[in-house]
C-alpha cells in the first residue's frame, strides 16, 4: 500500500510539473488525492506476452484505466492471469473467438500487444467488434497496413491509439515544452541512436514473417518518432544505409543496423542509427542556435535521464506505462487533447518514413517524404 502510496505522490508531482489537466478535477492533486468516482476506460490486452506483461503490472496503479479482460493463444496464461487479476471467465477469449467481444458490454477497448505482424488483423478485427483499440508499435508493417487500419477504425467510430510512452514522458515533454516555446532558438540537428544486442535468434523479432523487418521496426523506430517530435517538424527526406555483419543471424529483409538521415523544411538534420548489434545505444541529442537538449537514456523504461544548456532535467521518473494509460483512458473517455500525439495518423507518418528508409536502403537514393 505503502509504495502504491508513494508511486501515486511521484505520478501527481510529475504530471503537477507538467500542468496536465487530469478528468472532471480542479487539480493533479485534488485528483490522486481523493476517491476517484469517474469514467474508467475497462481494458482487455490481447497478447500476455513481456510487454503485455509490464503494461498489465503498471496498469494496477492507474485510476481511470483498470484490466478487466484477455484476449490469448496460451490457456496457461489465461488462468494464471485471471487468478491474479481477478479475471471473470466471460471475458476471456482466444485468437479464434474474440470477435465475440462486440457481445461483452464490460470491455471498452482492446490493447494489441502481439507481434508487429498480427496488428493489422487483430485491430481491424476489435474495430469491427466496435471497441476501442491501442495497439502496440510499430502500428503496421508498412503505411498501406496502416492506412487501411484508420479507415476501418473511422469507420466504426472507434478510436485508434498507438503505444507510444515517450509521448506521456516528463523530461521529454520539458524539452519538447522548450522548443515549442522558443527557448532553444531555431533547431539545427538532431541525433538518435536506438539499439540494443539482441539474443535469441529463433526469437519472432528476427523473422520477417511476423517482424516485417529487423531492428528499424522494433527500435529504429524511437528514432524515427524521437527526430520529429523533438525537431517538431515533419521531414521532407530521407537517405539510409545498411550494414550486415552477421547474415545467418539476420536473414534476407531483417535488418541488423541502419543509418538514416533526415532533411526537414526549416533547414534542420537528423543523423540516426537503429541497431540490433550494439548495446548501450539509446540517446537523443538535439542541437539549436540558442542551446541543446540531450535524453541519455532516451527511450528505455527509465529513468530518462536529461539536460540542456540550462543544467540537468530533474523531473521525477514515473511508470511510462501507467502515465500512458491513464492518460490514453482521457483521450478515450473525455477526448482529453494529447500534449504530443499518439494516434493512428501520427503512427501512419512514422510508417512511411519506414517504407521511405527501406526503399532508399535498397535503391541507394534520396528519398522524398511527404507526410
Ligand atoms: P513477446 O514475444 O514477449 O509477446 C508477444 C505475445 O504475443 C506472446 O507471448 C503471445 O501471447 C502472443 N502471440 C500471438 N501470436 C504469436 C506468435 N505467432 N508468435 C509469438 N507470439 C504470439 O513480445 P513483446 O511483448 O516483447 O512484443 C509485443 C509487441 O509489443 C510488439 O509489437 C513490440 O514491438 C511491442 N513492444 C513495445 C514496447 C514499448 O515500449 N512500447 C516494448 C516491447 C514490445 P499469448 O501466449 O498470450 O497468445
Amino acid at each position: 500500500m505503502d509504495s502504491r502510496r508513494n508511486f501515486l505522490q511521484t505520478l501527481s508531482a510529475s504530471i503537477l510539473a507538467l500542468s496536465i489537466p487530469q478528468h472532471g478535477f480542479a487539480s493533479i492533486e485534488d485528483f490522486y488525492s481523493k476517491p476517484y468516482e469517474g469514467p474508467v476506460l475497462r481494458v482487455a490486452i490481447m497478447g500476455l506476452g513481456s510487454y503485455g506483461t509490464r503494461v498489465a503490472e503498471a496498469m494496477q496503479a492507474c485510476k481511470m484505466a483498470k484490466l478487466v479482460g484477455l484476449i490469448s493463444g496460451t490457456p496457461s496464461k489465461i488462468k494464471n492471469w485471471q487468478s491474479k487479476y481477478n479475471i471473470p471467465e466471460k471475458n476471456c477469449y482466444n485468437y479464434e473467438n474474440f470477435d465475440l467481444i462486440k457481445d461483452n458490454p464490460d470491455i471498452d477497448a482492446v490493447y494489441v500487444i502481439t507481434p508487429n505482424a498480427l496488428h493489422h488483423d487483430q485491430v481491424i478485427r476489435v474495430a469491427k467488434a466496435g471497441k476501442h483499440v491501442i495497439c502496440e508499435k510499430p502500428m503496421a508493417l508498412n503505411a498501406k497496413e496502416g492506412q487501411e487500419m484508420i479507415e476501418a477504425c473511422r469507420k466504426a467510430n472507434v478510436k485508434l491509439l498507438v503505444g507510444y510512452r515517450m509521448h506521456f514522458e516528463p523530461k521529454t515533454l520539458e524539452i519538447i515544452r522548450m522548443r515549442k516555446e522558443g527557448e532553444l532558438g531555431k533547431i539545427m540537428f538532431f541525433q538518435g541512436l536506438c539499439g540494443f544486442k539482441i539474443g535469441d535468434p529463433t526469437q519472432w523479432r528476427l523473422n520477417k514473417q511476423l517482424a516485417g523487418g529487423g531492428s528499424l521496426m522494433d527500435i529504429g523506430i524511437y528514432a524515427i518518432n524521437g527526430a520529429r517530435y523533438m525537431v517538431g517538424e515533419e521531414p521532407v527526406w530521407v537517405t539510409a544505409q545498411e550494414t550486415k555483419t552477421n547474415p545467418e543471424k539476420f536473414k534476407e529483409g531483417v535488418d541488423e543496423s541502419i543509418q538514416f538521415q533526415f532533411g526537414f523544411p526549416g533547414g534542420a538534420v537528423a543523423s540516426c542509427l537503429s541497431s540490433y548489434n550494439m548495446s548501450n545505444l539509446d540517446r537523443f541529442f538535439l542541437a539549436a542556435e540558442k542551446g541543446f537538449a540531450e535524453l541519455q537514456p532516451s527511450t528505455g523504461y527509465g529513468p530518462i535521464r536529461g539536460r540542456t544548456n540550462k543544467g540537468e532535467l530533474n523531473h521525477p521518473h514515473v511508470t511510462h506505462q501507467t502515465v500512458q494509460m491513464e492518460k490514453m483512458a482521457g483521450i478515450i473517455l473525455t477526448n482529453e487533447p494529447a500534449q504530443v500525439p499518439v494516434d493512428g495518423e501520427e503512427a501512419l507518418k512514422d510508417l512511411k518514413i519506414i517504407d521511405a528508409i527501406y526503399l532508399a536502403v535498397k535503391t541507394g537514393k534520396k528519398i522524398n517524404l511527404k507526410l
